[in-house]
C-alpha cells in the first residue's frame, strides 16, 4: 500500500481519541488540522470524564483510609471539607492536563481550531467558532472523534437544580445531605463513592440484580460489600418510576419486587444510566456515512466509514466506550489513512471501575464464558493469602485467571482490591503476547506485592501455590 503522508486531514473532537490521532498523524508527516469546541484539546475525558473523577476518588480514598486507621491503632480527627479549594484542585488537575495538550499540539505543529464542525460534504466543513462566526474547510480525510454525552431516560427528564448528570456531579456545587443515584454502573458508582466519602448519605437504585451488570459477581462481590457500608441503600431489581421536584429536593417513586419503601426525598438525583453517541453531527447526511440502530457510526476494521474519505473513532463508533480504546483506535485510523496495513483488532480491552476496591478485568470473562457454552479453566487467588493484602488491611481482593483447559493459554483476567486497575496491565500483556499458565508461573515477581497475586493464581492452577494449601486428590 502507498504512503499517503501528504495529505490534509482534520480530526473533529479534541478527546483522548482525537489528539491521539492528530499528534500521530503529524508525526507521520500529513498535515492536520483539529477541531473542537474547548480551548484546549482533553474532550470529556480530561474535562468531565476520566480525570475529574479520578482526582476526587483520590481524596474519597485517603478520607475512607482515614477512618480504617483506627483499626491500626492511629485515629484522625473528621476531615474537615474545603469545597472550594477542593474543587479548584480538581480543576487545576485538569487545567494543568488540558493546557500540556495545548503545548503539545504547538509542538506537533497540529493547527488546532476552536469550534464545531459539520458537513458540506464529504471533505469539506463548516466549523462555527466561538464568536458565532464560521468558515468553510477543504480536507483530503476527516476523523470523526466527537465522543458521546450522558443519555437521558425521557421520563426522568424534569427541569430542576436538584438533577444532575456525570457533568454536574464533577462540578462539585455543594455536598448534598442525600443523593440519589440512578443506575448501578460504573460511573454512579464512582460518583457515589466521592459524595459518601464526603459526608453525603447515598442511595443506589439498580433495575437490575447485581451492581456493574457485565462484570462477573466474584469480582463484584467485595465491592458490593464495602459499598453496602459506606451508602445507605443499594437498591436492586429497582426502577425509578418517577421524579418530581418537592421542597428543597426530588420526590423519587421506587418500582419492583424488592422495594420496601416506595417514594423517598432526595437533596439531589444524579441520573447516570449509560451515555450516548455524539454521531449527531450536522450535515452527516451529505455524506455516504452510515449510522447504525444503537446511534453508532458504522466503521470496518480500519476505522473507515462507509464514505471512504471519512474515518471514525472512539465512543461514537462503539463499546466499550473507554478512553484507551478511543486513543488506540484513533492511532490505527491515523495509519490506515496513511497507507499502512494495520487493523483494529485487540485481543484485550482492560475495564477498570475506579472504585474503592477497583475492578479490572481484561479478555474473556467467565460470564461471557458460559454464554457462550466455552470450555474454560478459572484458577483464582484470594488475597486473604496475600502477604501484601494483608499488609494493607484488604484481604477481601481475588486474582483470577480464565484459561484454555487444553492449551493452558491465558483467555481472560479478572481482579477485585485495591490498585487492580494497575495490576490488570499485566493481564492484558499476557493475553496479548498469548502468554500460557506456566509463563505466568515462571516469571519472578517482587514480594512482597499484590502482582504475586497474578504469578500465584497461575500455581493455583497448577495446583502448587505456595500460598494455598490443597490435599492432594488421592
Ligand atoms: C464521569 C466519567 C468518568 C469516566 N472515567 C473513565 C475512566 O476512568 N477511564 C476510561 O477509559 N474512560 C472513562 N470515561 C469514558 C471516557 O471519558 C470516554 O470513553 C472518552 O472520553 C472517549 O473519548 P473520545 O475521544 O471518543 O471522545 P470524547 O472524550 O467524548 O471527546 C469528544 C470531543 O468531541 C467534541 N465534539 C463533539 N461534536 C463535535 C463537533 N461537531 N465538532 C467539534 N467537536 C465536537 C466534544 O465536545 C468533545 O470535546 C469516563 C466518562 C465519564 C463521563
Amino acid at each position: 500500500m502507498a504512503e499517503n503522508t501528504s495529505l490534509h486531514l482534520a480530526v473533529v473532537g479534541g478527546g483522548p481519541g482525537g489528539y491521539a490521532a492528530a499528534f500521530l498523524a503529524a508525526d507521520l508527516g500529513l498535515k492536520v488540522t483539529l477541531i473542537d469546541p474547548e480551548l484546549n484539546p482533553g474532550g470529556v475525558c480530561l474535562y468531565r470524564g476520566c480525570i475529574p473523577s479520578k482526582a476526587l476518588l483520590h481524596v474519597a480514598k485517603l478520607i475512607e483510609e482515614s477512618h480504617q486507621a483506627k483499626n491500626w491503632g492511629v485515629e484522625f480527627a473528621d476531615p474537615k471539607i474545603d469545597l472550594a479549594k477542593l474543587r479548584g484542585w480538581k480543576e487545576g488537575v485538569v487545567q494543568r492536563l488540558t493546557g500540556g495538550l495545548g503545548q503539545l499540539s504547538k509542538q506537533h505543529k497540529v493547527q488546532y481550531v476552536q469550534g464545531r464542525a459539520g458537513f458540506e460534504n464529504s471533505t469539506t466543513l463548516r466549523v462555527t467558532k466561538p464568536d458565532g462566526k464560521s468558515e468553510s474547510m477543504s480536507f483530503d480525510r476527516i476523523l470523526l472523534a466527537t465522543g458521546s454525552r450522558p443519555a437521558v431516560i425521557p421520563a426522568l427528564k424534569i427541569d430542576s437544580t436538584h438533577m444532575i448528570d456525570s457533568t454536574g456531579a464533577l462540578d462539585l456545587k455543594d455536598i448534598p445531605k442525600t443523593l440519589l443515584v440512578v443506575g448501578g454502573g460504573y460511573i454512579g458508582l464512582e460518583l457515589g463513592s466521592v459524595y459518601a466519602a464526603l459526608g453525603t448519605r447515598v442511595t443506589v437504585v439498580e433495575m437490575l440484580s447485581g451492581l456493574l451488570p457485565g462484570a462477573d459477581r466474584d469480582l463484584v462481590l467485595p465491592l458490593h460489600k464495602r459499598l453496602e457500608k459506606m451508602f445507605d441503600a443499594i437498591l436492586l431489581n429497582t426502577t425509578v418510576k418517577s421524579l418530581k421536584e418537592e421542597g428543597g429536593g426530588i420526590r423519587a417513586t421506587f418500582d419492583g419486587a424488592d422495594v420496601k419503601q416506595r417514594e423517598k426525598v432526595f437533596d439531589k438525583v444524579l441520573v447516570s444510566v449509560g451515555r450516548k453517541p455524539n454521531s449527531e453531527i450536522p450535515g452527516l447526511e451529505k455524506t455516504q456515512v452510515k449510522v447504525g440502530p444503537k446511534g453508532f457510526i458504522q466503521v470496518n476494521k480500519q476505522l473507515q466509514t462507509d464514505d471512504p474519505a471519512i474515518y471514525a473513532i472512539g465512543d461514537v463508533v462503539g463499546e466499550p466506550m473507554l478512553a484507551h480504546k478511543a486513543s488506540h483506535e484513533g492511532r490505527t485510523a491515523v495509519e490506515a489513512i496513511a497507507g499502512h496495513k494495520v487493523a483494529f483488532e485487540p485481543h484485550a480491552i482492560p475495564a477498570v471501575v475506579f472504585t474503592d476496591p477497583e475492578i479490572a478485568w481484561a479478555g474473556l470473562t467467565e460470564t461471557q464464558a458460559k454464554e457462550a457454552g466455552r470450555e474454560i479453566a478459572v484458577a483464582k487467588f484470594p488475597w486473604a493469602a496475600s502477604g501484601r493484602a494483608i499488609t494493607l488491611d484488604r484481604p477481601e481482593g481475588l486474582t483470577k485467571l480464565i484459561l484454555d483447559p487444553k492449551s493452558e493459554r491465558i483467555l481472560g483476567v479478572g481482579i477485585v482490591g485495591p490498585g487492580a486497575g494497575e495490576l490488570i496491565a499485566e493481564g492484558v500483556l499476557a493475553i496479548e503476547m498469548a502468554a500460557l499458565a506456566g509463563d505466568l508461573e515462571l516469571t519472578i515477581h517482587p514480594h512482597p506485592t499484590l502482582s504475586e497475586t497474578i504469578m500465584e493464581a497461575a500455581e493455583v492452577f497448577f495446583g502448587t501455590s505456595t500460598d494455598i494449601y490443597r490435599p492432594k486428590k488421592a
